[in-house]
């Protein structure tokens, strides 16, 4: 199967149910990048932000570029000019400074707050608790510069699907809270990211608006960090 052919195949599955597909591009070239682009897709997600900076500068500028993977305070600065959509807000200071670094930019930046739903150490994200505290602060009401569109969230990587299943609906349930309690009039916060390609069908079932696509698409990547003490992936 060709990029392009899978692509066409992903967009017909997710149009049908209005999903948003994001084509994960991380560690793919940028001619990967252009057979995707051409065959309609314009959404791309990657998760570090040397790399997201250098394929915005070779590619065309219509494309939308979502950073999907941990965004360091430092970094923000680099992608602030042309971010579409940060999916992985997980720190109030993190969000003051995307909030800093879109006013510099004249930019209102769309982010998403990701929360940690898998039983995993090793991922990222807020706990419930967290997020609420968050959107309570103070600080918070004086963002003028971000826009919270929904949340993101990553199930576990495992072979149990009724495992996913229970933290894709955690996540939808919160996401339906948090709509309720803090977002009420607010038309833009109605996303949800979750799935992948190992569980996207599940996360379309269970409601989410985008799901973020990266092997499916343009096929294995190599790994590019391995930690040996617990076998995990970093890329
Ligand atoms: C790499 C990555 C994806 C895509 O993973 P695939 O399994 O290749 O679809 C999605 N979301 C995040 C946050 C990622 O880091």
């Amino acid at each position: 199967m060709s990029i392009a052919s899978n692509i066409s195949a992903i967009k017909e599955e997710t149009g049908r149910v209005n999903v948003k597909l994001i084509a994960v591009s991380k560690t793919k070239l940028a001619e990967d990048v252009m057979e995707a682009y051409q065959a309609g897709q314009r959404i791309f997600g990657e998760n570090v932000v040397q790399e997201m900076v250098d394929k915005y500068e070779q590619l065309p500028k219509d494309i939308e570029w979502h950073l999907i993977g941990h965004l360091q305070t430092n970094k923000v600065k680099y992608i602030a000019p042309f971010v579409s959509l940060i999916h992985s807000v997980d720190s109030l200071k993190l969000l003051i400074e995307i909030n800093k670094q879109a006013l510099k930019n004249k930019r209102i930046i769309d982010c998403l707050l990701q929360i940690c739903i898998a039983d995993e150490e090793t991922k990222f994200g807020l706990y419930f608790d967290e997020a609420i505290e968050l959107l309570r602060s103070p600080e918070f009401s004086e963002l003028k510069n971000i826009c919270i569109t929904g949340l993101m969230g990553i199930a576990t990587n495992t072979e149990n699907p009724q495992l996913i299943k229970n933290e894709f609906y955690e996540l939808s349930v919160f996401f339906k809270g948090l709509k309720q309690t803090f977002f009420r009039k607010d038309e833009n916060f109605k996303e949800i990211s979750m799935g992948m390609s190992a569980d996207y069908k599940i996360g379309i079932e269970l409601g989410s608006t985008m799901v973020r696509l990266g092997s499916t698409i343009f096929g294995k990547r190599i790994i590019k960090y391995f930690k040996a003490d617990n076998n995990t992936s970093l890329n």
